[in-house]
């Protein structure tokens, strides 16, 4: 297997180092760099658009902490707002002024939701939203999408996207049978299927979870035939459409994904972007649903962290940032001239390939067939990736380490940035047909 020209000696003794005390030596597998066989460049700082590694190698970083970032590394603005946040202290686990400012900033952007919970991460929020949507129809079943990833949630541990996958465990040991049980999967952008799953089914049905834009396996936009005929099924069941927009709520549009395909979900779960760079999840909904939450309600919800000091002030300065100063029409500038300059390049040496962009977010597949789904995802050309990853790397572009997953920009990668990428990934592409195709 190719794996890096460069040597990057702090890194591997890093890595070394952590394997001895944390399992697989990081705390998230695909950190770990196993689907391109090799070890992972430890972190030492971001700026911008650029993160650096403990060897001082610099790489533009097309991962932005997996979409968090929307601003890049440091932005001053949002770290401003810590350091002020910091001098009166970091958590209190008691209610602040920050977090109904937050919660105002998400309500105002979003008009899906009329009250919403602030928890730790997207997963929390997930696991919440699920139960919320169980607690308030009295059932139990819950739909989700092959490919779809929402989180490290056990009732939705079956044919997920990125990380389980490569970690080989689709039915990952440890979810119990009754954890998933009641969790029926369907294929994206099936909408035969969906009606065929309502008619038998829909009066058990809780809710049905998706991304209104698929992004853990490939990048697959819902078909307005299937956003519809979710919207109308689960309101004609009486079940809950929970809109899983952990990474694209303020990536697409200050209104998320939903403002673009022009539907409402029930209930909307945020994450990612929201945290500034700092871990964050929140969910929220009609207001007689999220009143069902204790102490409103009789369904239990609640963490210590949740509503911290350092996560309520990163939030409201990027989102503030985003609403004062929209970052999206010069981010679909430089995705497209990112995209059109990939596209020349992968056609000018013949390969064969998907590139698939929306906005800031793209995604390129080394293969001649269209990805729709999660099975076509699975079966691309894993080798020729790989080796793409690492010339790319080699040539400071800190990209994605799984085929699947998807890549980003920041409001930071301008076109000079853009031409580094494309001026990479044409010298990658050179070193690469050195290989057998
Ligand atoms: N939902 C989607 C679509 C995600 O991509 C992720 C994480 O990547 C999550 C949920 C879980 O978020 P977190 O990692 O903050 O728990």
């Amino acid at each position: 297997m190719p794996e890096s020209r460069i040597l990057r000696p702090k890194s591997q003794e890093a890595f070394r180092r952590a394997k001895r005390l944390i399992p697989g030596g990081v705390n998230s597998p695909a950190r770990a760099f196993s689907a391109v066989d090799g070890d992972p460049p430890f972190i030492a700082r971001g700026d911008g658009p650029r993160i650096f590694d403990i060897d001082d190698l610099q790489y533009i970083d097309c991962s932005c902490a997996r979409g968090s970032l929307i601003f890049g590394h440091r932005h001053p603005r949002i770290v401003a707002a810590i350091e002020e946040a910091l001098k009166a202290g970091s958590s209190f686990a008691a209610p602040t002024l920050r977090e109904t400012e937050l919660a105002e900033l998400i309500v105002e952007a979003i008009p899906s939701i009329e009250m919403v919970r602030l928890v730790d991460s997207g997963a929390e929020a997930i696991t919440s939203a699920i139960r919320l949507a169980r607690g308030f129809t009295g059932r139990d079943m819950i739909v989700k999408f092959a490919g779809g990833y929402h989180g490290d949630v056990d009732a939705l541990m079956v044919a997920t996207g990125s990380n389980p996958i490569l970690a080989g465990m689709p039915g990952c040991p440890g979810v119990s049978f009754g954890a998933t049980n009641g969790t029926l999967i369907l294929r994206y952008n099936d909408v035969a299927a969906l009606e065929s799953v309502f008619a038998q089914h829909g009066d058990l049905i809780a809710g049905v979870i998706v991304e209104p834009i698929a992004t853990n396996m490939g990048l697959v936009s819902g078909t307005a035939a299937f956003l519809e005929t979710l919207r109308r099924l689960t309101q004609e069941h009486e079940s809950l459409l929970i809109f899983d927009e952990v990474t694209t709520g303020f990536r697409l549009a200050y209104g998320g994904a939903q403002q673009l395909v022009g539907i409402e979900p029930d209930i909307t779960v945020l994450g990612k972007i929201i945290g500034g760079g700092t871990s964050a999840g929140a969910f929220g909904g009609r207001r007689n649903l999220m009143h069902r939450l204790m102490p409103a309600g009789p369904i239990q919800q609640g963490a210590n962290g949740a509503g911290n000091a350092i996560t309520m002030a990163a939030g409201i300065a990027t989102l503030r940032e985003l609403r004062d100063h929209p970052p999206y029409e010069a981010m679909e500038h430089a995705g497209q001239r990112l995209e059109d300059g990939l596209r020349d390049l992968l056609t000018a040496d013949g390969i064969p390939h998907q590139l698939v962009r929306l906005g800031s977010m793209w995604i390129l597949f080394f293969t001649e067939q269209l990805i729709d789904n999660y099975d076509a995802a699975k079966g691309c050309d894993a080798p020729r990736f790989s080796r793409f990853f690492w010339a790319m790397m080699d040539r400071g572009i800190y990209w994605p380490s799984q085929q699947m997953e998807t890549a980003f920009l920041s409001a930071m990668h301008d076109e000079v940035v853009i031409d580094n990428i494309l001026k990479a990934a044409g010298d990658a592409l050179k070193f690469m047909a050195g290989f057998a195709r």
